[in-house]
């Protein structure tokens, strides 16, 4: 085991300047940043959201799916029902995108950043598990939701 994880700290990526967890966390940066303006996305938070009066502005608020309360814009995020997993290596890359760039809005879900963490928290512990009975132990920090 000590072998693999010298490994994995050989800088094997770029010209030999980084290894293979800064290679695959910089793909994962630049496919996340993505998402920013997916279209499905916007449209989860649109299906959402409600326009209330607010110090006579008319703003949105946006319904957590979760809790039911209502948020504004900065409260809320979109989560991924199904998450997009781990991207550790190429192999992963097929997975990934499918689950991160969704199409069907609703495999997307509109909750506010409380809600978030717990059902972040939770699809860690099972990702955690189902890793552990599978044999591959694992940080899980790359899972994106
Ligand atoms: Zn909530």
């Amino acid at each position: 085991m000590a072998g693999v994880k010298r490994k994995l700290k050989e800088r094997t990526r770029n010209g030999n300047t980084e290894t293979e967890a800064k290679h695959m966390a910089n793909i994962r940066g630049v496919l996340r940043r993505m998402t920013r303006f997916w279209k499905p996305k916007q449209l989860a938070l649109k299906a959402a959201s409600k326009q209330v009066v607010v110090a006579g502005k008319k703003v949105y608020r946006y319904k957590c799916a979760k809790c039911a309360e209502y948020f504004p814009p900065k409260s809320v995020e979109v989560n991924h029902i199904v998450p997009a997993g781990s991207l550790r290596d190429y192999n992963d890359l097929p997975a990934f995108c499918t689950n991160l760039f969704v199409e069907d809005i609703s495999l997307l879900e509109v909750l506010c950043k409380e809600c978030h963490v717990d059902i972040t928290n939770e699809q860690k512990a099972d990702a955690k598990t189902s890793r552990a009975s599978s044999g591959v132990s694992s940080g899980f920090r790359d899972i994106i939701h």
